[in-house]
C-alpha cells in the first residue's frame, strides 16, 4: 500500500494525536489577538521548520507562509493565527490562556476559532514531509493575521504584493465536520445627513441633522425586510449598528448625524448595489445624505498600513466544481461517510481569496462554529485528527486525477 493511501494517513494523523493536542494547546498559551501576533509567528516560524516545511517566509504585512514541494497544483491552507479578545473573564470557569487538556478537548481563546485549524495544518505537514520527496504537489501553510479585525485584507496583500495565487485555498475555519462551499458577504456603511447649527433656544434658525436623519432610519429598519433571499446562503440583512451626531454644544441644534450599518451580502448583491441601493432611496436622497463605505487602516503587528475599503464580498463554490468533487470523494475514502455540504455564518478570508480574486475556495476545519468568540472555547482532539489526515491526503486525491 502506498505512502499516501487512506487508511496510512488516518493511521499517522493518529499516532500524532498527542502531538496534535499539544501544539494547540501551545499555540493557546500564546496571546494572540489581532494586532499582536507577534509571539505566536515566532513560535510558528520555528514549528513550521520542525515540522519539515521546505520554506518559511514572514512577509511584510506579519503572515507567516511555509511551503514544502515546490511543482504541480499548489494548494494553500490558511489558519487566521490571530482571535478576539476573551470578552468578560468571569463567564470563562478555566483561564482562557490555560491551553487545558480534558476529557479528549482542548481548551482556551483561539480553540475553535482557529488555532485547532492551525494545529491539523501542523500534522499534516509533518506526515507529508516525512514521505518520500519531491512530492508531486505544492502546498503552502499560511497563518494568516489581523483576519478577525478585517477579513481577507491578509490574503489580499498575499495574493497582490507577495504575487502567491494558489490553484486552490482550504480555509481551515471551524465547520462542525462539513464541508462549506460559501458564505454570505458583509460590508460596513456609514450613511450621513449634514445640518446647519444654531443656538437652541432658537431652533428655526437653523437646520437639525438629527430630525433630518429620522425618516433615514425608519426607511433602513424597512429596507431589511424585502432584501433577497438566496435559497443556499439565506437572506440578505441590514442592521444599524450605531448612531452618533454632533453640534457644538448640548444647547444647539445638530449640525451632523450619522448611523453606521452592518450589511450582509447574499448571492446576487455586491457592494456597490448595495451602495446604489441607499443612494436611491427617497429618504436618503431628501435629506441629500451621503453614504460611505469606511476606509480599514489599522496598523499589523509589524507596522504596515494597508488601507482598505469595509467591503468582504460573496462568494461560493459550485458544488459540481472539480475542487469540490475532490474533497467530497476524498472525505468518503477517509471516513467511510457521506460529508454535509454546507456555508459558514460568519465571515472567512474566502472573501478575499474567491470573493475578491476568483481563486477555488472551500472550508473544512475542526471545531464548531458556535465556539467562536464564545466563552470555554475548545476544539475536540478527534477533530484535530480527522482535519490533518484530510489536509496530509486530499492533495494526492486531486493529483490522481489529473
Ligand atoms: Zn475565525
Amino acid at each position: 500500500m502506498s505512502k499516501s493511501h487512506p487508511s496510512i494517513i488516518m493511521q499517522k494523523a493518529e499516532e500524532y494525536r498527542d502531538y496534535s493536542a499539544n501544539v494547540l494547546s501551545s499555540l493557546i498559551k500564546i496571546p494572540s489577538v489581532s494586532g499582536n501576533e507577534e509571539k505566536i509567528v515566532r513560535f510558528l516560524e520555528k514549528e513550521f521548520k520542525k515540522c519539515g516545511a521546505d520554506d518559511v517566509q514572514i512577509d511584510d504585512f506579519g503572515n507567516i507562509i511555509a511551503r514544502l514541494g515546490n511543482t504541480g497544483t499548489v494548494v494553500a491552507y490558511d489558519a487566521h493565527i490571530d482571535t478576539v479578545d476573551i470578552g468578560e473573564e468571569k463567564q470563562w470557569d478555566t483561564d482562557p490562556f490555560s491551553g487545558e487538556i480534558k476529557d479528549e478537548k482542548v481548551y482556551g481563546r483561539g480553540a475553535s476559532d482557529q488555532k485547532a485549524g492551525m494545529a491539523s495544518m501542523l500534522t499534516a505537514l509533518k506526515i507529508l514531509a516525512e514521505m518520500k520527496k519531491p512530492l508531486p504537489f505544492t502546498a503552502y501553510f499560511v497563518g494568516s493575521v489581523l483576519e478577525e479585525d478585517c477579513d481577507g485584507l491578509c490574503w489580499q496583500y498575499i495574493v497582490k504584493e507577495n504575487k502567491l495565487r494558489p490553484d486552490l485555498v482550504i480555509i481551515t475555519e471551524p465547520t462542525d465536520g462539513k464541508i462549506n462551499r460559501g458564505q454570505r458577504g458583509r460590508m460596513e456603511i456609514e450613511v450621513v445627513v449634514e445640518g446647519v447649527s444654531c443656538h437652541g433656544s432658537a431652533p428655526e434658525r437653523g437646520d437639525n441633522a438629527i430630525y433630518k436623519i429620522a425618516p433615514i432610519i425608519t426607511a433602513l429598519e424597512k429596507l431589511n425586510d424585502v432584501l433577497p433571499i438566496d435559497p443556499f446562503l439565506g437572506k440578505g440583512t441590514l442592521a444599524a449598528s450605531r448612531l452618533r451626531s454632533n453640534s457644538p454644544s448640548l444647547c444647539a441644534v445638530a449640525d451632523k448625524a450619522a448611523i453606521y450599518i452592518d450589511r450582509r451580502l447574499t448571492w446576487g448583491e455586491s457592494p456597490e448595489q448595495a451602495v446604489k441601493q441607499l443612494e436611491s432611496l427617497p429618504e436618503i436622497k431628501a435629506a441629500n445624505a451621503s453614504v460611505q463605505i469606511p476606509i480599514y487602516e489599522r496598523p499589523s503587528w509589524r507596522g504596515l498600513v494597508y488601507p482598505t475599503p469595509k467591503k468582504y464580498p460573496t462568494w461560493i463554490m459550485a458544488e459540481d466544481h472539480q475542487f469540490l468533487k475532490n474533497a467530497v470523494k476524498y472525505f468518503e475514502s477517509l471516513f467511510k461517510s457521506k460529508p454535509v455540504v454546507d456555508k459558514w455564518t460568519f465571515s472567512t478570508n474566502g472573501v478575499a481569496s474567491m470573493g475578491m480574486f476568483d481563486i477555488p475556495t472551500f472550508g473544512f476545519g475542526p471545531g464548531m462554529e458556535k465556539m467562536a468568540h464564545a466563552p470555554n472555547e475548545y476544539a475536540a482532539i478527534d477533530d484535530l485528527c480527522r482535519c490533518a489526515a484530510f489536509y496530509a491526503g486530499f492533495p494526492w486525491e486531486i493529483v490522481s486525477r489529473e
